[in-house]
């Protein structure tokens, strides 16, 4: 669960991470309130969750209260790469001498957390890495030894931050470090880092994920989930019990137990296609359950074709036969299928297929040949509305 900015300083405050003195704002009103409460200069941010919102025209800077109230006028509502503004910041306005970066993942491949510092702060990481790998200085965490200060100096010292600022600098990844342990994040991010004419060093963006799985023990922290703000595909998924991911593609995915629905993933991008979305709906599912996921994946916009890949175990391919049949029944859908049932009543499921006779329903017996046909369905329907999307601007 990806948090807000202000929502990531909370948190940041609550393990002594310094940030500037800040408030939320829903309204103008809210925010002009704010700002009378901070002082002015103050600066009004965007609350949306991604990145690169200075860029954007979600940052803006105000000297007076008046100003203050323009600049929440305009930002509330702006749309920053398609995300809508319904949440400001206003924030003390900092004055920078320097800007760093600092976050710490989990490394997977080294089974420890990474916590990484760079000087070149405040600008797209991901750039510095492609052209500057060295400018960045990483350390692996030992779960039994922790972060401790000395950790925290000698990254600061590696990353070549300023030498009266290796001390805050280094106490502020082992705090980093902290919020990351203890509210179980699984990505926590400060860009920029910086240090003020003052020389104090403090977090002027905050980037937080925590781990959803782990929210059941963090009770204030699952209060932050905003419903609304989620994709709404996987929001539908959640609250039918299924497992679903969406990704980039225009192939409506859908098989029984998370290894098939991968190997189907990789076998449509080997046949050409880029699946929309995985989902696994599970051991055992029957009819109604399939019905909902087949809702699930028709629900995102630009699904061209959709193959079920089951291979039945102590799922029964006649009940994911009758689920399909009651999702034709109720959506009536406009893309073509490939169904591919294998295993236990794959007899009795392709028969209920075949006495229904579903509009644009195709059945393949193996993998590989119904990968290869949703590719060329999908393209097909692709090319069939092409001239329609040459139409609009
Ligand atoms: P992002 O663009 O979404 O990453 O938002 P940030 O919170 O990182 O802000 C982007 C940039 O705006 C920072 O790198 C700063 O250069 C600038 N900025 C944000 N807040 C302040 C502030 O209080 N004072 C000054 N001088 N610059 C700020
Ligand atoms: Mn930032």
């Amino acid at each position: 669960m990806d948090l807000l900015e202000y929502q990531g300083k909370q948190l940041f405050a609550r393990h002594r991470v310094p940030v500037p003195n800040g408030k939320p704002a829903r309204t103008v009103p809210e925010a002009v309130d704010a700002a009378d409460a901070i002082g002015c200069p103050c600066v009004v941010k965007a609350q949306v969750k991604i990145g690169g919102r200075g860029k954007a025209g979600g940052i803006k800077l105000a000297t007076s209260r008046s100003q203050a109230e323009q600049h929440a006028q305009t930002i509330l509502g702006m749309d920053i790469r398609g995300l809508t503004v319904s949440e400001l910041l206003v924030e003390e306005a900092s004055e920078i001498v320097d800007e760093y970066y600092a976050s710490v993942i989990f490394d997977r491949s080294a089974k420890a957390a990474l916590v990484m510092l760079s000087t070149k702060g405040g600008v797209e990481i991901e750039a510095v890495a492609a052209q500057d790998p060295d400018a960045i200085a990483r350390l692996h965490v030992d779960p039994l030894l922790g972060f401790q200060a000395f950790h925290g100096r000698r990254l600061a010292f590696e990353a070549g931050v300023a030498t009266d600022v290796v001390a805050p600098v280094g106490s502020m990844l082992a705090q980093l470090y902290e919020t990351f342990v203890q509210e179980e994040a699984t990505l926590v991010e400060v860009n920029p880092m910086i240090v003020t004419p003052g020389r104090e060093v403090k977090a002027l963006d905050a980037k937080v994920t925590l781990d959803s799985s782990a929210l059941f023990r963090h009770p204030e922290n699952a209060q932050l989930r905003d419903p609304s703000a989620e994709d709404p595909q996987e929001r539908m998924a959640a609250e039918r019990g299924l497992t679903y991911v969406k990704l980039g593609g225009d192939i409506g995915i859908l098989g029984n137990g998370a290894g098939l629905v991968m190997s189907t993933l990789d076998l449509v991008e080997q046949a050409g296609g880029e699946p929309a979305n995985f989902l696994d709906a599970g051991g055992g599912s029957k009819a109604e359950a399939i019905a909902a996921a087949v809702e699930v994946i028709l629900s995102a916009p630009n699904i061209k074709a959709v193959l079920f890949n089951i291979f039945g175990g102590i799922t029964r391919c006649d009940e994911v036969a009758k689920g399909l049949i009651e999702a034709f029944a109720r959506l009536a859908p406009q893309v073509p299928f490939v169904v591919r049932l294998d295993g236990t009543n794959d007899e009795q499921g392709r028969l209920l297929l075949a006495q229904a006779s579903l509009p644009g329903v195709h059945a393949e017996s193996t993998m590989d040949g119904a990968a290869a046909k949703v590719v060329a369905l999908a393209a097909a329907v692709r090319s069939a509305t092409l001239p329609e999307a040459g139409r609009s601007p």
